[in-house]
């Protein structure tokens, strides 16, 4: 062989053993990255299926109630809120939305869904004893890569909103009406006396007392309604100071000593002098006024009002206002704390009131952190009683 057929060899001899060397070590790092990409895929399916798992258990825990569907309307998932709202034990997989809820209008929306590309905004109303529910639902096609993968849906509870809509009307309603009965006597006791009543003295004077009244009635209501303005939005500050209740009860009687006269009404202060709140005393005096004014004037002609308090458990006074008058309707109890709300109409209309007395006494114990309850059996007069913070004589005074 020729010198240079052995260089050939031995080249191709040192090329071969290359490639094989070459070859082992691809194979090598091919199993290298197989193994590293097995690794991987099985971390990437671990974390995604933690990953859905958390997804799952948040939407569980949610306020609103979910229901998500399959093509078929099937539940694949409900939450907890969905069950409560619907009476049925999640998740429900695979019953149909018709069958968890029986609902036929969620099951009329799932139907016209897939003809929708927005979200529908759908409001059902749930026949529930002793109030209907209201709930908003959202509902949305899901899709993947254009085919059409169920649906999910979205409760939320409306019932809150419209019962607090509800008493806003009705509220806007007696506000309206409670205005408007004075002033349309004032109106037409200017207009008789613009007509020539003017010319007869006696009537000029009787009319004017009519004005003079209703006007009065008129200065009451507003004053009484922008109070419970404040009261409702916290603006009502309250001057916190010990309050020896003996001496505001006293102060008290001693205002309507004249309107208990004229019924012939006594008044009786039980309180011993060492029951001290701790409240504002201007807001006080007028929780005291309002009961004890209704006391003499719901309370027996002839009757007798007495007024009561001791220092209850650690912190605490109670004080209670009691007549002996007819008393109050079992089935009226728990309503006369309710804005515009009279036993008997005419009654309280007769005597001033603005039927906003005792939701104002309610609200101020409310903000001291009290509360008020009342005992009533009929024929047995009326006992309010309320529960205020104890506060010793010697507390220094606290603005809040
Ligand atoms: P009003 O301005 O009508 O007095 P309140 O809010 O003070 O309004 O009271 C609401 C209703 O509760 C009154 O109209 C009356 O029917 C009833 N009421 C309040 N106190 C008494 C009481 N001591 N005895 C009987 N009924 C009472």
């Amino acid at each position: 062989m020729t010198p240079v057929g052995i260089i050939l060899l031995l080249l191709a001899a040192a090329l071969g053993g290359a490639a094989f060397w070459f070859r082992g070590r691809l194979a090598a790092a091919n199993a290298r990255h197989a193994a590293e990409l097995a690794t991987l895929e099985r971390q990437h399916a671990t974390r995604l299926a933690a990953e859905i798992d958390r997804t799952w258990a948040l939407l569980d825990r949610m306020v609103e109630g979910v229901i998500v569907v399959d093509p078929d309307s099937r539940i694949q998932f409900a939450n907890q809120a969905a069950g409560a709202l619907f009476g049925f034990t999640p998740p429900a997989k695979g019953r149909t939305v018709l069958e968890a809820t029986r609902h036929h209008e969620l099951a009329a929306l799932l139907a016209r869904l897939p003809r929708e590309s927005e979200v529908l905004n759908h409001e059902v109303r749930l026949e529930r004893l002793p109030a209907p529910r209201y709930l908003q639902v959202n509902a949305l096609t899901l899709r993947n890569r254009g085919a059409i993968d169920g649906a999910i849906l979205v409760f939320h509870d409306l019932t809150r909103l419209r019962e607090l809509e509800a008493v806003r009307q009705e509220f806007v309603a007696n506000v309206s009406h409670e205005l408007r009965t004075p002033l349309s006597l004032i109106k037409s006791a200017a207009e008789t006396l613009l007509d020539g009543g003017m010319k007869d003295p006696a009537v000029t004077t009787r009319f004017l007392e009519i004005i003079d009244k209703h006007a009065n009635r008129l200065t009451l209501l507003i004053d009484d309604l922008l109070l419970l303005s404040r009261l409702d939005s916290g603006r009502a500050d309250l001057h916190l100071q010990p309050v020896p209740l003996r001496a505001a009860v006293q102060e008290v009687f001693d205002d309507a000593a004249l309107i208990a006269r004229s019924r012939g009404v006594t008044l009786q202060n039980h309180l011993p002098p060492d029951v001290c709140a701790r409240a504002d005393p201007e807001r006080l005096r007028q929780v005291l006024a309002n009961l004890i004014d209704n006391a003499i004037k719901y309370g027996r002609i002839d009757g007798q009002v007495d007024v009561g308090g001791r220092t209850i458990e650690r912190g605490w006074v109670e004080l209670t206002v009691r007549d002996d008058g007819p008393g109050i309707p079992p089935e009226a109890k728990a309503r006369v704390f309710e804005r515009f709300y009279r036993v008997d109409k005419a009654r309280s209309r007769e005597q001033g009131g603005t039927g906003l007395g005792l939701a104002i006494v309610k609200n101020v114990v409310q903000a001291h952190g009290g509360d008020i309850r009342v005992e009533s059996s009929p024929g047995s007069g009326a006992q309010f009683h309320i529960r205020l913070p104890a506060g010793s004589a010697d507390a220094p005074a606290v603005r809040t």
